[in-house]
């Protein structure tokens, strides 16, 4: 099988991190060209504007949008009623709504959209899910707890309207959590604390049906939290570090996984394949929950 063309709209950090060496390891695809206002991948053929690669180039046929959430729906949107499959880097929009809209346009152009989780990839993630498959959960905790300012270095949209501020990391534990679970669980309060004069929390107290409870910190300095433990009558299972480190029991478990954003980009090539898409929405709708629901709380300012 040929590779297949594939184009990175958003050159930043993501982008020069995971997206560039995963699609440059993989014999499935081809990095054909980047549309991004400022960046660009040494080598590879650059736009700085959207239409123009989409009319300049038909020959690529999947879009990978590695931007903030907030301009993604445009982009998104252009790129479907073009005809191109699309990957959208988590989370996969601002609101539910316009990801809702854009699985409709895919379906009506007969393409894919992945809605991709990057860290549902994690090495332990399946090993947990199957794990837990058929258990009750008794009960659980979250902490997810990092400094922003080392992972988000002056990214002012974390704290704009639609960045979702902790939530952002927040929503990668939540992807392995609705991952996991035998059976759904839903948000039944939660606490936010804002910095003062910002539009996104900094930090989160939720609390889940099912006994389930998650703390997310965006203020963790030295060692950094990702850490998912849940009860059950058979044993109690932990993730760590992002869902990479399994144990039962305080016992290890092997893992073994392509790494995360391999495992996304062999996802979009089974996906492209077979003609399907992959919008699994439920990790946003913690999120949303935790918004509509939440006490909020004003905190210290904050500045990168
Ligand atoms: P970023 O570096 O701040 O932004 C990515 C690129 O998007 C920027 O370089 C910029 O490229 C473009 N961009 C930003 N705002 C734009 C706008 N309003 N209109 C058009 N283009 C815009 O962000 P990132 O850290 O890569 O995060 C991007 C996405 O990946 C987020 O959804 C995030 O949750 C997810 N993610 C991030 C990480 C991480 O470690 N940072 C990890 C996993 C997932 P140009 O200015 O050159 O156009």
């Amino acid at each position: 099988m040929p590779s297949r063309k594939i184009c990175i709209v958003g050159v930043g950090k993501i982008a020069h991190d995971q997206h560039v060496p995963a699609i440059e390891a993989s014999p499935d695809w081809e990095l054909a060209a980047t549309v991004s206002r400022a960046g660009s991948v040494e080598g590879v053929p650059s736009f700085r504007d959207f239409d123009a690669m989409l009319s300049e180039r038909p020959d690529i046929g999947v879009v990978s949008l590695c931007l903030p959430p907030q301009p993604r729906y445009d982009y998104a949107r252009k790129a479907l009623k073009a005809g191109r499959h699309v990957m959208l880097e988590k989370p996969p929009g601002q609101t539910l709504a316009e990801v809702h809209a854009l699985g409709a346009m895919a379906r009506e152009a007969g393409v894919t959209l992945y809605a991709t989780w990057h860290s549902r990839m994690a090495k332990g993630v399946a090993a947990a899910k199957a794990w837990l498959a058929g258990q009750e959960v008794l009960g659980g905790s979250i902490a997810w707890k990092e400094d922003v300012r080392h992972w988000h270095p002056g990214q002012e949209w974390v704290f704009q309207p639609g960045g979702m501020g902790v939530f952002d990391p927040g929503v990668n534990a939540l992807s392995i959590l609705t991952e996991i679970l035998p059976e759904p669980v839903h948000l039944t309060e939660a606490d936010l604390d804002y910095p003062e004069g910002r539009d996104t929390p900094i930090a989160a107290r939720l609390r889940f049906t099912r006994g389930i409870v998650a703390e997310f910190d965006w203020l963790q300095l030295g060692p950094q939290t990702w850490d998912i433990e849940i009860e059950t009558a058979r044993g109690r299972l932990r993730l760590a570090l992002g869902g990479n480190d399994l144990s039962i029991d305080g016992v290890a478990r092997p893992v073994d996984a392509p790494g995360e954003y391999p495992a996304l980009y062999a996802r979009m090539t089974g996906l492209v394949e077979a003609g399907g898409s992959d919008v699994d929405l439920s990790p946003m709708v913690h999120v949303a929950d935790a918004m509509s629901l939440g006490r909020r709380r004003i905190v210290a300012p904050f500045a990168f």
